[in-house]
């Protein structure tokens, strides 16, 4: 077959460890026999992130930003450990970190689903899509302590230094105890319900935002009413005309209604919601090998990769020469999610087909029985007995399929 030729270039940001190594594999067995492929290639190694003092991470993310779309393998962010077994000059920022802070973007989360790997809610039959807002509110909050006898007070002061409004938060009358402040940003939350109204027209899946706005009159009813403004002005009649919806509800009317669907939602959080929903979907969904993650900007850069990190234990086996059998899923998933995008803006509908075919041949593997050790003992299926395949014949296999 005469390969897909691809017009611009991918983003290829490569990674550490296993999925540095799953990587190439995947490249050399499943994609490059098909597409002409054509990548500006980073390496965030974290040897060369070192030697490049970071800069690497900077330029890639840079270059997300020119082009448009990108694809990212999995990433060592330092703790101090790493930087004795790396000899790195200092302890660099987490690259995930750094790059979204360039692109501006929300992160959305999705599970891979297949036939035989059934999530803890069976009812969960199609996808649901996370995306949290990371930034501000309780991460970036100021706390102190309080005796009794003391009062704390909330303070808003203007740009010629007059306070606007000075606010009792509570008189510690008859013990001490805490006290937090938090904010957040319209320029951020703006950005936020951008991408989420965005990812959702991509998706062609229902966005649903939703907050405690009955008990936080002002705080939480801002993101309520920049959501809603937005919609209104900017994404309605996309909406409309994509046959989906906008939804607000409160958080609490949200998760019961998340419990009782059957996915195929795209599922908007405050941080820290997202936070504690994105690790309860994650783990009812199965596995982390089966979590993929994009980073969508507001003026609609994209960004793919796995959800799981580098796989560090399979990484040191597969050095001293020992079979391991990681899974590619999510990071076939990241390829496939830039190919088809790639091909959706280029107008090449031959290298959308093939990036689709390719997740087809992928899920239908795992379906027929095939699987990597982490899929076995969630796998049933009547008549069929998993059958557990290395790291590198899983993806043998995935060709085969294809
Ligand atoms: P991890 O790499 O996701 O692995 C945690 C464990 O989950 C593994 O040891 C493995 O369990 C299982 N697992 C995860 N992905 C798997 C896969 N694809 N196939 C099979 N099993 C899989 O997380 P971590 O151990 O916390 O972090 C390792 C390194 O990754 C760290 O240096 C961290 O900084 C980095 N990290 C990077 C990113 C990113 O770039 N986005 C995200 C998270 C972590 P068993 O060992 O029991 O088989
Ligand atoms: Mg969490």
């Amino acid at each position: 077959m005469q390969k897909i030729r691809m017009k611009t270039p991918l983003v290829e940001m490569d990674g550490d460890e296993m999925t540095r190594v799953l990587w190439q594999w995947i490249k050399e067995i499943l994609i490059m026999p098909y597409v002409d492929l054509k990548t500006e290639y980073y390496d965030l190694g974290l040897e060369n992130r070192d030697a490049t003092d970071d800069k690497v991470t900077v330029d890639a993310a840079n270059a997300n930003k020119k082009y448009g779309v990108g694809v990212k393998c999995a990433t060592i962010t330092p703790n101090a450990q790493r930087v004795e077994e790396y000899k790195l000059k200092q302890m660099w920022k987490s690259p995930n970190g750094t790059i979204r802070k360039i692109l501006d973007g929300t992160v959305f989360r999705a599970p891979i689903l297949a036939k035989g790997i059934t999530p803890y809610i069976p009812t969960w039959t199609a996808p649901i899509v996370l995306a949290r807002h990371a930034y501000g509110d309780v991460y970036s909050s100021v706390e102190a302590a309080a005796e009794q006898g003391d009062s704390a007070y909330l303070s808003v002061v203007g740009a010629d230094g007059k306070e606007k409004e000075k606010i009792l938060v509570h008189s510690f009358a008859k013990s001490g105890g805490v006290v937090q402040g938090m904010h957040n940003t319209d320029e951020s939350i703006s950005g936020f319900a951008r991408s989420c109204f965005q990812y959702a027209l991509d998706l062609k899946f229902p966005l649903w935002f939703a907050t405690k706005d009955t008990i936080s009159k002002k705080y939480d009813h801002h993101f309520k009413d920049i959501f809603e403004e937005l919609y209104e002005k900017e994404y309605k009649e996309k909406f409309e005309a994509s046959g989906i919806y906008y939804m607000y509800t409160l958080i609490d009317d949200a998760v019961a209604r998340i419990v009782r669907s059957n996915g195929g939602v795209l599922w908007a959080c405050k941080n820290y919601d997202g936070d504690v929903m994105s690790d309860m979907v994650a783990t009812a969904y199965g596995s982390l090998g089966m979590m993929t993650s994009v980073l969508v900007s507001p003026d609609g850069n994209y960004e793919y990769e796995a959800a799981h990190g580098t796989v560090t234990r399979h990484y040191y086996k597969h050095r001293k020469g020992e079979e391991t059998s990681t899974n590619s899923v999510a990071t076939i998933f990241a390829w496939t999610g830039a190919l088809a995008k790639r091909g959706e803006l280029d107008e090449i509908p031959e290298l959308t087909a093939f990036a689709k075919k390719l997740e087809k041949a992928t899920v239908k593997t795992i379906e027929e029985g095939k699987m990597t050790g982490d899929l076995v003992p969630l796998f049933k299926a009547e008549g069929i007995a998993p059958q557990k395949l290395n790291s590198r014949e899983f993806l043998q296999a995935i060709a085969e399929k294809l």
